[in-house]
């Protein structure tokens, strides 16, 4: 191959060609790529960049015939000549040929071999919310793929991947203090061992993209919540030494194909991520700009990853979204008509109502359908989205767990408006009272937020109010911390003083624990089927395990008879159904015994056969 001008105007077409993709791919993508490009040594020095193909023509004497077909040569030249990926370190060239000699290449800008693990340790710490402990699966099964190992010890980690949370400022400052630690063992490391690499994944990465990178140059690899699949390609250009990123937002990402490697401890519960990001923009909330728009992943992937654990004997999986009822699949034409996205009663939304797509109801539904013994439970939430026919699916379907989280964030109608969460504190009320109407027993739980921008006293004693009316088993309650870029960031005064918001904070958990004990009491003398954790934390000599009201129960460590009125006894273990007799309660949990082992499909024959029996005692027994 002769270098001179005219190999050098095709190599420059060619790379033109190329430039929209590498502009789509932003310009974090060309940093990272930088130091990829080598141009060999006889390749450099080209002077003079002259376009012989158009200013000599005039001069070479050439006929009209040879005139009309030299474009067509130029052009043949410039499809067979070197693509981009010719101009980059380590990539090999493979050229697929068509029947009728036309070459196509499909290479990536990395080759795969640059991108595999080779047995390379990762180690994982995840912070914030399930979704965060989801993520942590999607991003350790796209890894494992590559041939990364996992580690559970630190000290031998080659990769140290953060999963973060934003939500709140003191989740993100637990974080930088843990990259300062991270940093100074990273320093430690002898120079004979591999360097260690810090990445930061999901929210944190998304909202502090540039801090991260340059403050104290801490992190050696960003990826947003999603660009998990890009983590092989920027673990590689941080073997470089360069600092990689990728948090690009996606509208279509739902991971739908990436089959998450669970490790839940005792391996009998798993969580299954449905959707991703949120439209609701509630004016305090960093979501939707760190997790992007809601999209919804397909029914068939998810029937199909439920299925799976079924068969790997998984008995309870939690359906996972950020707003997990808003759950829309537009995957299908079949599924998508012209129908407006019911709300619950009262409810509105701050977008333009949505149009087909197969619901929430018909997800859970199927799902639902796959294993009787298996416990269904979703979070999280909105409360916007629970129109009858889901209420009515929890209470008809016995393994639909009778659980429902219901954030109700404030109990002053003039606070939810500021907030912009779409429902007065009338609508709300009313909705917890079709809940409680369809489905009796029902758990509910919350949370709220105290000191939210322009929270007067009054607005502070309404809230008190509605939680003693509702009557939550669990709360989740928070003094307001204001986020950048949030709605309430740029129009509302974070005018609450931090000491009045802690002493409001104060007294709604007071008020809660009062009335969560309350509400456990009245299960003193139930018999409730548990799904077994393991061993309490607080005893060896105790097992803790939930309700399907998601109650934690306490209860000895003994063996107990192999199903109910059977003599035969056997001892209990993480994943099985006990049957516990509650004997006494706290705001936070419920104590009881263990009365034999059973199942989920057995349960529900028993509960009935004493249900009768509790009627005759003045109904002093609850079933779940
Ligand atoms: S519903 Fe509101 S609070 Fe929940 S994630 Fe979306 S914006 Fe945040």
């Amino acid at each position: 191959l002769r270098w001179n001008e005219e190999m050098f105007l095709l190599v420059f077409r060619r790379l033109w060609r190329h430039l929209p993709r590498l502009t789509s791919t932003s310009m974090e993508h060309m940093r990272t790529l930088k130091p990829l490009f080598t141009i060999p040594q006889r390749w450099k020095p080209v002077r003079c960049i002259r376009a012989r193909y158009c200013s000599n023509l005039a001069n070479t004497g050439v006929t009209s015939k040879e005139r009309r077909t030299t474009p067509d040569k130029f052009k043949s030249k410039v499809s067979s000549g070197p693509s981009f990926e010719d101009f980059i370190r380590g990539v090999s060239v493979k050229k697929t040929y068509a029947a009728d000699g036309d070459c196509s290449d499909h290479q990536s800008y990395l080759s795969e071999d640059l991108e595999l693990g080779n047995s390379r340790k990762v180690y994982f710490e995840t912070y914030g919310c399930q979704m965060n402990v989801n993520d942590t699966d999607i991003a350790w099964s796209i890894l494992q793929g590559k041939g990364y190992l996992r580690t559970v010890d630190l000290s031998e980690a080659d990769v140290v991947l953060l999963v973060t949370c934003s939500i709140r400022e003191k989740a993100e400052q637990t974080i930088w203090n843990r990259l300062q630690q991270l940093t100074a063992m990273k320093k430690r490391r002898l120079k004979t061992q591999t360097p260690m690499k810090i990445g930061i994944l999901g929210c944190m990465a998304e909202r502090l993209k540039t801090e991260l990178l340059e403050r104290e140059k801490l992190v050696d690899v960003l990826a947003g919540p999603d660009a998990y699949r890009d983590l092989p390609r920027l673990l590689t250009v941080a073997d470089g030494g360069l600092q990689a990123s990728n948090v690009l937002l996606s509208l279509e990402e739902t991971y739908a194909d990436i089959m998450p490697v669970h490790r839940a401890p005792q391996g009998y519960s798993a969580f299954v991520s449905i959707m991703r990001g949120c439209d609701n923009m509630c004016s305090y909330c960093i979501v939707p700009f760190t997790r992007g728009r809601e999209r919804s992943r397909p029914v068939s992937s998810i029937l199909e990853e439920v299925r799976m654990l079924s068969d790997q004997g998984v008995k309870e999986v939690t359906l996972l979204g950020q707003n997990v009822n808003s759950y829309r699949d537009t995957s299908e034409e079949q599924f998508c008509s012209s129908d407006l996205t019911q709300l619950s009663r009262g409810f509105e939304t701050v977008y333009r109502p949505k149009q087909g797509g197969l619901r929430f109801s018909d997800l859970l539904d199927r799902v639902s359908r796959i294993d009787p013994d298996m416990r269904i439970r979703f979070t999280s939430p909105h409360p916007k989205d629970f129109p009858d026919e889901v209420l009515h699916l929890i209470a008809e379907r016995g393994n639909i767990c009778r659980q429902i989280h219901l954030p109700a964030q404030s109990g002053s109608s003039e606070v939810l408006k500021a907030m912009r969460r779409g429902y007065t504190r009338e609508a709300y009320l009313d909705l917890v009272m079709n809940v409680k109407r369809i489905i009796p027993g029902v758990s509910l739980s919350s949370d709220f937020i105290s000191g939210f921008c322009g929270e007067t006293e009054d607005d502070h004693l309404q809230t008190l109010s509605l939680i003693r009316e509702v009557g939550y088993n669990v709360g989740f309650l928070f003094a307001y911390s204001m986020r950048k870029k949030t709605h309430a960031f740029h129009r509302l005064q974070d005018d609450v003083p931090a000491e009045v918001k802690q002493r409001r904070l104060e007294e709604c958990i007071g008020v809660f624990r009062e009335e969560a004990a309350r509400v456990n009491a009245a299960l003193i003398g139930s018999t409730q089927l548990v799904l077994v954790e393991g061993e309490s934390k607080r005893s060896a000599q105790d097992l803790c395990g939930r309700t399907d009201g998601n109650m934690k129960v306490i209860f000895p460590k003994e063996d107990v008879s192999a199903q109910h009125a059977e003599s035969n006894s056997a001892p209990v273990n993480a994943g099985d159904y006990v049957l516990v007799k509650i004997l006494s309660a706290s705001s936070q949990s419920l104590r009881g015994r263990a009365v034999s082992h059973s199942s989920l499909r057995g349960t529900m024959k028993h509960c009935q056969l004493d249900e009768h029996v509790a009627s005759d005692r003045n109904r002093t027994e609850t079933c779940p």
